[in-house]
This record gives structure tokens, C-alpha cells and sequence, in this order.
């Protein structure tokens, strides 16, 4: 990459659905904008079935992803650096950013678009048969479960999805729930219970992994309540999909409050409590996690970005 500048006017950290539509206005508002990203598109791209954006019925999580960051980088102002963040420090006119790629870049704004990663059940096995079993992407991984008998772990949207999605490949999907009755969204719902109907599906609930087992590779689960009358459970998979942590550390280290949950918090501006750094996205204390929203965000923080170095000036 080229940098187009010797100091950035925005720095944006994450090149996601928020990352790369606040870099897409940055263009549009002639700001000197870079995005800093380790994946390209986020965790979006591991959805195949987006059917809310609006005034798009049907699409993908990378194509809207790789629409969205064509658009941003169609401005010559907007580049884009495929590295990981790895410090943010205040400096004398703005910040100075520091990349696992060794590079030290100024800018006078910064937006924290991290994202989320993946939440872990933390039981005995998970780490060992990671990639061996256990897993948390179905569009990733779920393809090599021809005809295998999987289970899903949670009982919100993200895991209703993908249960949906392995009984495209999978003999039997079992989604696992610690409740009495799941809870996605009612669209996601009803395509449960159509799959249960065909007997592709089958809940499992009031239940909590407590071991995953195997040898070379998982073979079986335990679960705290007999099921089917026997202590072990027979798997040939395992997708752990029971939600996301912020992805706050950056924010923490130079002192952006945060919520409880770690999140970032911000205002309707998408403004931290520190003077030219904003956040945007999946990251933040917003209650709603949907890409339409991550996008609008994005928009927002870059607009304040840009009131603030327009003040400063
Ligand atoms: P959530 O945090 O909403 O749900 C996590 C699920 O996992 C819940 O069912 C929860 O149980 C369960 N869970 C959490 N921790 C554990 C644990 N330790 N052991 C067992 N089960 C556990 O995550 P999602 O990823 O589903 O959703 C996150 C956000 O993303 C939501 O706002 C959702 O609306 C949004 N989303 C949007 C999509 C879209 O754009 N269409 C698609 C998917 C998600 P419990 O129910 O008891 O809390």
C-alpha cells in the first residue's frame, strides 16, 4: 500500500460493514481517509443469507461486504492497509497507530469499528478438538458434515441460522439450548420448525454441554441431562454459536469508556467520551447488532469525525 498521507485524517480500525461505510463517506467528504483491517468484510462474510437489507431481498454477507468496500475504495482518498492493530496512543495532533505489520501511521480521528469474536462455551475439550470437530462458522466448515449427525450449540438467531444452514449438508442437525424454548427471530423460527417437520431438526433443550470429548477428533459430548436415556452423546460435529464479544481492547488502552458488557459507549453521534475518537458497529453499546445499523454507525462517526476536524481547523 501507498499511503496517501504523512497524517491520515481518519483513521478507521476495521474494515467491516461499519468500517467501510464510514471510509466510503470519508471519500465522499474528501477526507483523507485510511482503513486499517485484518479481514476484509468482517464477520458478515460468513453469512450466505442476508435478506434485510433493505431495498435488497436476497444477497450474501460477501458480496454486500465487497460491494460496500468497492464503493469506499472508488474514491482515490480512501485507502485501505490489510494489517492488525496493534496500539493506539494519543499524540500530539491526533493519534499514532501501531500495526503488527510494523508500521506507525498518525492520523488526526480515529473510529474503532472492531467488530465482535466469537463467544466460547469454555468446557473441557472445546480448545483441544477446535478445528476437529468443534467449530463456529457453518458456511466455513459446515460443508465437510456430508451426511453427519451435528449439533448446534444456543438458542438465538445466530444459531437458528446456522442450524439451518448445516441441514444442507448435515443427515441431522440438533441444536442444543439452555432454556426451555429458543428464541430467534420469528421469520428464523418458522424455518426451524419446517426443517423439525422434515426431520432434518431436532431441539434439544433445558441443556448445557459440560465436555467434549473424542480422541483424535471429537467423537461424543456431555451434556448435564441424560438424553435419550444415555449420558454420551455420539457427534460427528459441534458449532458453538452462543453469541460475540466486543472486540474493545484498542478502545480500553486509550482510555474510551466502556459499558459492563465491555462494549464501547457512545452517543446517537457515534462519539466516545474522548475528543476525535468515535466508534461504530457490532463494537458499541448499541442494543441492536444488525449490519444495516453497523453501517449507519459508520456514517455517523465519520460525520462527527468530520465536524471535529473541521472545528479544529
Ligand atoms: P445472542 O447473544 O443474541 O445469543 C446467544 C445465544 O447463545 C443465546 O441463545 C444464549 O442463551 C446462548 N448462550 C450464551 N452463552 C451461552 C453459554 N455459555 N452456554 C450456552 N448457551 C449460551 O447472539 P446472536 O449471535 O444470535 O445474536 C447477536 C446479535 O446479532 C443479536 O442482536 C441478533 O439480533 C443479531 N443477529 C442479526 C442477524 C441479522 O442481521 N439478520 C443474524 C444473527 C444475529 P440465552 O437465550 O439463554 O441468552
Amino acid at each position: 500500500m501507498s499511503l496517501i498521507s504523512d497524517v491520515y485524517d481518519v483513521i478507521i480500525i476495521g474494515g467491516g460493514i461499519a468500517g467501510f461505510s464510514a471510509a466510503m463517506y470519508g471519500g465522499r467528504l474528501k477526507l483523507n481517509t485510511l482503513v486499517i483491517t485484518s479481514v476484509r468484510g468482517g464477520v458478515i462474510i460468513q453469512t450466505n443469507d442476508i435478506a434485510n437489507w433493505p431495498g435488497i431481498e436476497k444477497t450474501d454477507g460477501m458480496s454486500l461486504a465487497g460491494n460496500i468496500e468497492k464503493h469506499a475504495t472508488s474514491y482515490q482518498n480512501v485507502n485501505v492497509l490489510d494489517d492488525t492493530v496493534t496500539k493506539v496512543k494519543k499524540a500530539a495532533n491526533g493519534f499514532s497507530v501501531s500495526t503488527e505489520g510494523d508500521k506507525t501511521i498518525s492520523s488526526r480521528s480515529i473510529i474503532i469499528a472492531t467488530g465482535t469474536e466469537w463467544r466460547k462455551l469454555g468446557v473441557p475439550g472445546e480448545e483441544q478438538f477446535s478445528g476437529k470437530g468443534v467449530h463456529y462458522c457453518a458456511l466455513c466448515d459446515g460443508y465437510a458434515y456430508k451426511d453427519k449427525i451435528i449439533a448446534v450449540i444456543g438458542g438465538a438467531d445466530s444459531a437458528a441460522k446456522e442450524a439451518i444452514l448445516l441441514t444442507r449438508w448435515a443427515k441431522k442437525v440438533y441444536m442444543i439450548y439452555r432454556k426451555e424454548t429458543i428464541r430467534p427471530e420469528p421469520i428464523t423460527l418458522a424455518n426451524v420448525e419446517e426443517k423439525i417437520r422434515e426431520g432434518k431438526m431436532e431441539i434439544i433443550n433445558n441443556a448445557n454441554v459440560l465436555e467434549i470429548k473424542g480422541d483424535q477428533r471429537l467423537t461424543h459430548i456431555i451434556l448435564d441431562r441424560k438424553y435419550n436415556g444415555g449420558d454420551e452423546f455420539k457427534l460427528d460435529g459441534l458449532f458453538v454459536e452462543i453469541g460475540h464479544n466486543p472486540q474493545s481492547g484498542l478502545a480500553k488502552q486509550i482510555g474510551v469508556e466502556l459499558s459492563k458488557k465491555g462494549e464501547i459507549n457512545v452517543n446517537r453521534n457515534a462519539e466516545t467520551n474522548l475528543d476525535g475518537v468515535y466508534a461504530a458497529g457490532d463494537v458499541t453499546d448499541g442494543r441492536f447488532k444488525q449490519a444495516i445499523i453497523a453501517s449507519a454507525e459508520g456514517v455517523q462517526a465519520i460525520y462527527s469525525a468530520y465536524e471535529y476536524l473541521k472545528s479544529k481547523k
